[in-house]
C-alpha cells in the first residue's frame, strides 16, 4: 500500500531530532525500584510531550511516583484514543555485562543501546513524534488524544488504580494503544490483546531467634527445611498447582480461539535454543499445547528462595529464617483475593499457617476479545506498514495494569511496540533498531488516521 508521502517526508525529515529526543530521555535514569531519578524523568518527559502540541499536567495527588498525563482535543473529531505508556525502567543492574553505560545511549550497527530503549521510553518516542508529525502535516490531528505515561509500571502500578479510578471521565476513549509488544523472531509485528494478573507474594518462615550450630537440628526445627516442604506441597512434579480451587475460574479457550491458536506462528525453535538455550519446554510441552500453556493458563512462579549460608566454601549453620517470593500470573475471571485466600488457607491446612505471609502485588487479568472492532483496524495497519501479516497473541504471557482500562472504564486495548525479538528487555544491553523507531512512527500515525474513522 502507497502511504502518504507527506508523512514519509516528515517522518524522514525528522529522523535526528527523533532519535535526539530518544537519547535525551534514555539519558535520564527512571529507575522506580530504587527511586532513581523518576521525578526529572517525569519533568523531562512533560516538556516533551508538550513540545508535541499535548496540554500536560503532572499528577502526583494518588500518591506514589508522578503520573505525566496530557491531552489535545481536535474541534469537529469523534473519536479519542488513549496512549498508555510507563517512562519507569528496570534496574540496570548487572553493570560490568553492559557494552556502554545503561544510561549513556549509544549507536552500534543501527542499533540504539540503553536502559528504557525498548520498554518504554522508545514507544513514547515513537508515539510523540507521530503526534507532530500529524500536525505538521494536516495542522491538527484526526482524532482526540489522551497520553498517559505513569511512572512505576515496573514496580508493579502500585498506585495507578487510584488515579484510574478517581477519573474514569477524564480517561474516557474509543480505544487505547498500549506499550509493550514488539516484532516475533521472524520479524512480524505482533499485536497482544491482553495481560494476565499477578499476585506476587512473599512467604517467611521463622526458626530460632538466631542462627545457630548446625548440631541442634537435631532438637530445633530448621526453617529452611519447612519452607522448602512447604513449597514442595504447592505444585506436583508436572507442574500442577495443588492449591484448592485454583484452577475453579479458569476459562477453557473458546473454539475460535482454538482454531486461531492452532493457525498462529510460534517459533519454539528460537524460543528455545536460539534465545534461552534450553533442549525442551516443561512438561516436553509442543505445538497446540505449548501455546494453551502460554496464553490461556496461570503460573506459579518461584522468583526467589533464601535461607542460611549461600556464600563460598562451607559454613555449617542452622538458619534462623528462610523466604520466598512466589509470583502468580491470573486469566480472566481469576480474583486475586479469592487466590490469596485459597493460599493462605493450603498453607493452614499442610500446617505452615505459621508463615509470615506478604503480599507485594496484586491485580486482575484483561483481555480485549478478537472480534473488536479495533483489533481489524491495528491488524490492517500493521500488515501495511511491516509488509507482513501481524501476528496477534490473544493476551500477553506477562502481567500490567491493562484490567484498569479494559475491565473497569471498558476501553477496547491492544499492546504494540517498536521493539524486537532481541530487545533485552530488563536484561543488559537493552536495544531497539533505529529503524523501528521511524517505523513506529509511521505505524501510529497512520493507525490514528484509521482510528478517527473507524
Ligand atoms: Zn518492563
Amino acid at each position: 500500500m502507497q502511504l502518504d508521502p507527506r508523512v514519509e517526508a516528515a517522518v524522514e525529515a525528522s529522523k535526528r531530532e527523533t532519535l535526539r529526543s530518544l537519547q535525551e530521555l534514555c539519558r535520564q535514569p527512571s529507575v522506580s525500584a530504587q527511586d532513581l531519578g523518576v521525578k526529572e524523568c517525569s519533568r523531562l518527559l512533560e516538556s516533551m510531550m508538550k513540545e508535541a502540541g499535548l496540554k500536560t499536567r503532572i499528577v502526583t495527588e494518588h500518591g506514589g511516583q508522578p503520573i505525566v498525563y496530557g491531552e489535545r482535543w481536535e474541534p469537529g473529531a469523534r473519536k479519542t484514543v488513549l496512549f498508555y505508556n510507563h517512562y519507569d525502567v528496570q534496574p540496570p543492574e548487572p553493570l560490568d555485562e553492559w557494552k556502554s553505560g545503561p544510561f549513556d545511549p549509544q549507536i552500534r550497527d543501527g542499533f540504539l543501546y540503553a536502559r528504557g530503549a525498548s520498554d518504554n521510553k522508545g514507544n513514547i518516542i515513537a508515539r510523540l513524534q507521530s503526534l507532530k508529525t500529524l500536525i505538521g502535516v494536516d495542522g491538527k490531528l484526526p482524532l482526540n488524544v489522551k497520553f498517559l505515561a505513569e511512572g512505576e509500571e515496573e514496580v508493579g502500578s502500585p498506585y495507578l488504580y487510584r488515579f484510574v479510578e478517581k477519573n474514569p471521565a477524564l480517561l474516557k476513549a474509543d480505544g487505547c494503544l498500549w506499550e509493550g509488544a514488539s516484532s516475533d523472531a521472524k520479524g512480524r509485528p505482533v499485536i497482544a490483546l491482553g495481560a494476565k494478573g499477578m499476585v506476587y507474594i512473599e512467604l517467611r518462615a521463622k526458626g530460632p531467634n538466631v542462627d545457630m550450630h548446625s548440631s541442634y537440628s537435631t532438637l530445633i526445627e530448621n526453617p529452611g527445611w519447612r519452607l522448602v516442604e512447604a513449597l514442595g506441597s504447592i505444585r506436583d512434579k508436572d507442574g500442577r498447582v495443588l492449591v484448592d480451587g485454583f484452577y475453579g475460574d479458569v476459562e477453557q479457550p473458546s473454539s475460535d480461539e482454538i482454531k486461531y491458536l492452532k493457525e498462529m506462528p510460534f517459533d519454539e525453535e528460537t524460543i528455545l535454543k536460539k534465545t534461552y538455550g534450553v533442549s525442551r519446554f516443561a512438561k516436553n510441552l509442543s505445538g497446540l499445547e505449548a501455546k494453551l500453556e502460554h496464553f490461556f493458563r496461570p503460573t506459579c512462579n518461584i522468583a526467589g528462595v533464601n535461607s542460611g549460608y549461600t556464600g563460598i566454601g562451607s559454613k555449617t549453620v542452622l538458619p534462623k529464617s528462610a523466604f520466598a517470593k512466589i509470583d502468580l500470573r491470573m486469566v480472566p475471571r481469576q480474583k486475586p483475593d479469592k487466590i490469596l485466600e485459597a493460599f493462605r488457607s493450603h498453607l493452614r491446612a499442610k500446617g505452615y499457617g505459621d508463615f509470615e505471609f506478604l503480599v507485594e502485588s496484586s491485580y486482575e487479568a484483561a483481555r480485549t476479545p478478537m472480534s473488536d472492532p479495533i483489533v481489524k483496524v491495528v491488524r490492517e495497519t500493521a500488515k501495511d506498514i511491516y509488509g507482513v501479516e501481524p501476528v496477534v497473541h490473544p493476551s500477553m504471557a506477562g502481567s500490567g495494569p491493562m484490567y484498569l482500562f479494559v475491565n473497569r472504564l471498558k476501553i477496547p486495548t491492544a499492546s504494540i511496540g517498536i521493539g524486537h525479538f532481541g530487545s533485552k528487555i530488563h536484561a543488559p544491553n537493552e536495544n531497539i533498531r533505529v529503524e523501528d523507531l521511524h517505523r513506529g512512527t509511521r505505524y501510529i500515525v497512520e493507525l490514528m488516521r484509521r482510528m478517527a474513522h473507524s
